[in-house]
C-alpha cells in the first residue's frame, strides 16, 4: 500500500509518499535514523506488519522540517531515500 503524509497549501503539494509492501520485509529501518528531522517511526499497521510512518506531530509541516534537506540548487540525494534501500520512500515537492 502507498501511504502519503503531509498536505497542500496555496504554494504547493508536500507529501512524503511510503510503500509499505516494501517495509515488511526491511528489517534494518533505516529511515528512522537516516532522517536529520526525526520523521520517520515504525509503526504496526492494520495487517500487523511493521511499516515505516512519519509521525502524526510532523504531517502539517513536513515542508518546513525537510527544508535543511532541500536546498534550491544543488540538491543531493535525500537522506531517507538514500537509506532507503528498497526504494520505499518518494517526495511530492
Ligand atoms: S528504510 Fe524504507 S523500506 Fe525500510 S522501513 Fe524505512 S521506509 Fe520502509
Ligand atoms: S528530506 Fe530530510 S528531513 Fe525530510 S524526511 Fe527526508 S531525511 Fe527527513
Amino acid at each position: 500500500m502507498k501511504a502519503n503524509y503531509g498536505y497542500l497549501d496555496g504554494s504547493g503539494e508536500y507529501f512524503i509518499t511510503i510503500d509499505t509492501d516494501l517495509c515488511i520485509e526491511c528489517a534494518p529501518h533505516s529511515c528512522v535514523a537516516a532522517c536529520p528531522a526525526n520523521l520517520f517511526e515504525i509503526i504496526v499497521d492494520d495487517y500487523d506488519d511493521e511499516v515505516a510512518a512519519i509521525k502524526e506531530e510532523q504531517r502539517k509541516k513536513i515542508k518546513y522540517a525537510c527544508g535543511p534537506c532541500k536546498p534550491v540548487t544543488d540538491r543531493p540525494m535525500l537522506p531517507c531515500i538514500a537509506a532507503c534501500t528498497p526504494g520505499a520512500v518518494s517526495h511530492s515537492w
